[in-house]
């Protein structure tokens, strides 16, 4: 499995949109692996976790064909996780030519759902497109895409909707994994139940944990490296995490003052490593 680590900032971006503040300027200055996008994935070239505001700038930087791209997860309706106004631009042949098209297999909450039919509303004059395929999921809920297996648990992160992340599964045993958990506080106190009912006896292979609040402490919809560490032991407590689990932090926040070089240091002795745009994870 090959996971493409689009944007790895919080909803604002490093350096923010419109902040003169010494951590974004230091950012700035510093490039590289401290400019961050909004956070986002794209799993085998062909599965998509979340639609970044950025998207444009990821299709140009990472020279990404969208084309391919058969089905597209929604974590939440948050603007840095769906951008609306650009999921339009998949709508065939108005403003996408695909030869053979079918229609983009979208999957989100109930919330999300109504945000992208009202998007298609504002567009198109109807609230469906033949480009799309749009189907509600929840927490529990299976989805396949090609040779993935995507299943939807539910996220702490704001109550007025049912918040998801997604753990990926590839092979016919399902033999690798990937889970994907932003936007979330510390996970809620069965997680480790439901996770291993779907990963059986099998290990999880990598994560990527929300760390919006980097080296300050978490609040109640988003984590910083103390809950990443904590997850990391319910985890090995759990069974479900070994020595061969791979643990990055995601979704750094302007306000967490964290430049890549201060995050790498705190999250050595834990073996978390920050992520970073354009990060290739093959598993
Ligand atoms: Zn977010
Ligand atoms: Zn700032
Ligand atoms: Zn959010």
């Amino acid at each position: 499995m090959e996971i493409l680590f689009l944007g790895t900032a919080a909803a604002e971006g490093i350096p923010s949109v419109f902040c003169r503040c010494e951590t974004c300027r230091r950012a700035a200055e510093a490039g590289g692996r401290d400019i961050r996008t909004r956070c986002a994935f794209l799993v085998n070239k062909h599965l998509m976790l979340d639609l970044s505001p950025d998207i444009m700038f990821h299709k140009l930087r990472y020279n990404l064909d969208l084309a391919a791209v058969d089905s597209l997860c929604v974590t939440h309706s948050h603007t840095d996780h769906l951008n609306v106004p650009d999921l339009t631009f998949r709508a065939c042949p108005v403003y996408a030519c695909i030869p053979d098209e079918k229609p983009l297999k979208v999957y989100a909450n109930k919330k999300s759902c109504d945000h992208i039919r009202d998007g298609m509303l504002f567009e198109f004059a109807a609230q469906e497109h033949p480009s799309f395929s749009i189907t509600e999921i929840a927490p529990g809920s299976v989805v396949e895409s090609m040779d993935l297996t995507i299943t939807a648990f539910r996220a702490v992160h704001d109550q007025r909707e049912d918040c998801l992340f997604f753990l990926v599964e590839e092979g016919e045993k399902r033999e690798k994994n990937f889970l994907q958990i932003n936007d979330s506080a510390l996970p809620y106190g069965e997680f480790e139940r439901d996770l291993a009912r779907v990963l059986k006896d099998r290990k999880l292979n990598a994560l990527s944990m929300d760390c919006t609040h980097c080296r300050e402490k978490g609040s109640r919809g988003h984590m910083g490296i103390e809950e990443n560490a904590a997850l990391q032991r319910r985890l090995f407590d759990a069974g479900l995490a070994d020595e061969n689990t791979l643990f990055f932090a995601n979704h750094f926040s302007h306000n967490g003052h964290s430049l890549h070089r201060d995050l790498t240091e705190a999250l050595a002795p834990y073996r978390i490593t920050p992520a970073w745009d354009g990060m290739v994870l093959n598993i």
